[in-house]
């Protein structure tokens, strides 16, 4: 059988609506059109600008198209007009965002309808996307803003329930069987199901459910980092799944080039090259979390009892964009610290930059790994904590500053204090062989990374691997519904 010829495959990528899965589909979209693929990005009104800069970007020289999709009625609980968790206030609002999303299921259907594209690649958060996929007999698979090592994890306390046998719910642990390291974890760092709603609860079981009926699963990591567990996802738990990252490593971040990031970029930078290597904290929770005012509180007497000079990236969201979009040195060049986006990867790869405070979002470990920072880790709620354990426990590149509860409700989230953010930090900045040899880790790490997206590297090789499969599925695809 000839296959379809890769210029004539066109992939829908339907991002969840929040910078930490627009970002790297993004990056994806573009490693794919870099091949040659035609590229859609489908997404609600409020991210469009940032996909539109993208495409504006490589105008002429790659095919990447945006596709607008919205919401049918305004969510109800949520601010009007909400689509997209960047005009969201809290972690209760968030679940609401999260459980509605199915009412986008019939514009999506639409969409594929006027699009037909060969393929789609939904995000983890569309499990009802498989039923609209099959329906219009389109292959679907899933991006997974997450590792191996968190996938394999989920899979391990499903798979046997080993937090069902322990009642102290933080001081004991309980070790995830059938994983290549003996992973500990304790209740209070996994998401309690009796403290969600069962719509919630539907979700993940949908999202488990709908990932296994897929085409595959295609992961933003590379072989070298994580080879026991990419193994272990595909041979044990069995899943078809190309690793295809570091993503951010094929892109540049043309999302920063707005006018607000552009100052930002300039003070920072200005400010950085002010600092000695490997002298800056640089601190940043994600796009979407934004910390109780007692806990800003103690990460800045955190902050500024340390000798060490800081980038403090506050996202306070209060109903509709990022507020405040500025940048503040403070008195004595002792920190900077930026109300709403930050130039991340930009921040990270400074020589300047000697350690990073994170809530250990995938996206963020991965930059962290490439820039070869170490870190200091603080998750908050969904694979973070996994992401915790794989940084500390299995590729020792960070140190904890020692938070025990999966935030469900920032109003009842465990507040660390600021003595406990100081130790942290002087741990990780002072001298000694620990630090000595998580940089070295990194450094090795680093370069296995971009050696894995260069051309013959394994996620170069893999990412040239789905496409070939892709247009052989897609071509057999054609066939079929020539015959009907
Ligand atoms: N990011 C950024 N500037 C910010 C905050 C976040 O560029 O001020 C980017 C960061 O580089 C990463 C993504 O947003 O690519 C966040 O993804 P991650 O998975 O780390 O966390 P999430 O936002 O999903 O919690």
């Amino acid at each position: 059988m000839t296959s379809k010829a890769k210029d004539n495959l066109h992939i829908l990528f339907f991002p969840f609506m929040a910078g930490g899965h627009i970002i790297p589909t993004l990056d994806l979209a573009k490693a794919f059109a870099t091949h040659g693929v035609t590229t859609t990005i489908l997404t609600t009104p409020s991210y469009s600008p940032l996909v539109q800069r993208t495409i504006n970007h490589y105008s002429g020289q790659l095919p990447i198209h945006l596709s607008l999709i919205s919401f049918p009625t305004t969510i109800s609980g949520l601010p009007s007009g909400c689509d997209s968790v960047t005009s969201l206030n809290s972690q209760h609002e968030r679940i609401i965002f999260l459980c509605s999303l199915s009412s986008l299921c019939q514009p999506f259907k639409r969409a594929l309808t006027e699009l037909r594209p060969d393929c789609i690649i939904t995000d983890m958060f569309f499990p009802w996307t498989s039923a609209v996929a099959r329906e219009l007999q389109i292959p679907r698979l899933v991006f997974q803003s997450e590792s191996f090592f968190s996938l394999c994890m989920t899979d391990s306390l499903l798979r046997y329930k080993p937090h069902l046998m322990i009642s102290d719910d933080v001081d004991e642990s309980f070790i995830l069987p059938g994983l290549p390291h003996p992973i500990k974890m304790s209740k209070s760092q996994i998401l309690d199901p009796t403290k969600i709603t069962p719509e919630f609860s539907e979700l993940f079981s949908l999202m488990g459910e709908s990932a296994a009926e897929s085409y595959g699963v295609v992961v933003n990591s590379f072989l070298e980092l994580e080879p026991e567990y990419a193994k272990h996802y595909r041979e044990f738990i069995g899943r078809r799944a190309w690793h295809v990252g570091p993503v951010s490593l094929c892109s540049q971040r043309v999302g920063d080039d707005d006018d607000a990031s552009k100052d930002h970029y300039t003070e920072c930078l200005k400010w950085l090259d002010s600092k000695k290597p490997g002298s800056v904290v640089y601190v940043c929770f994600g796009s979407m979390f934004s910390m109780p005012s007692e806990q800003l509180t103690e990460l800045a007497i955190g902050l500024e009892a340390c000798e060490h000079p800081f980038i403090w990236v506050v996202i306070r969201m209060k109903g509709g964009d990022h507020e405040e979009k500025k940048v503040r040195v403070l008195e004595g060049g002792k920190g900077v610290v930026i109300n709403g986006w930050a130039p991340q990867l930009v921040i990270l790869n400074h020589p300047a930059v000697g350690a990073f405070i994170t809530h250990c979002g995938w996206n963020s470990t991965m930059e962290s790994i490439c820039a070869g920072v170490p870190m200091i880790t603080w998750p908050l709620f969904g694979d973070q904590f996994y992401n915790e354990r794989f940084i500390v426990d299995v590729l020792k590149v960070g140190v904890e500053v020692g938070v025990k509860k999966y935030v469900v409700d920032e109003e009842e989230m465990e507040l660390v204090k600021g003595e406990d953010v100081k130790k942290a930090v002087e741990r990780m900045m002072g001298d000694g062989d620990e630090k000595e040899s998580m940089r070295r880790r990194l450094r090795e790490l680093g370069e296995m990374a971009w050696k894995a997206v260069e051309e013959g590297g394994s996620s170069y090789v893999d990412l040239k691997n789905l496409i070939k499969d892709l247009c052989e599925v897609c071509s057999e695809h054609d066939m079929n519904q020539s015959k009907q």
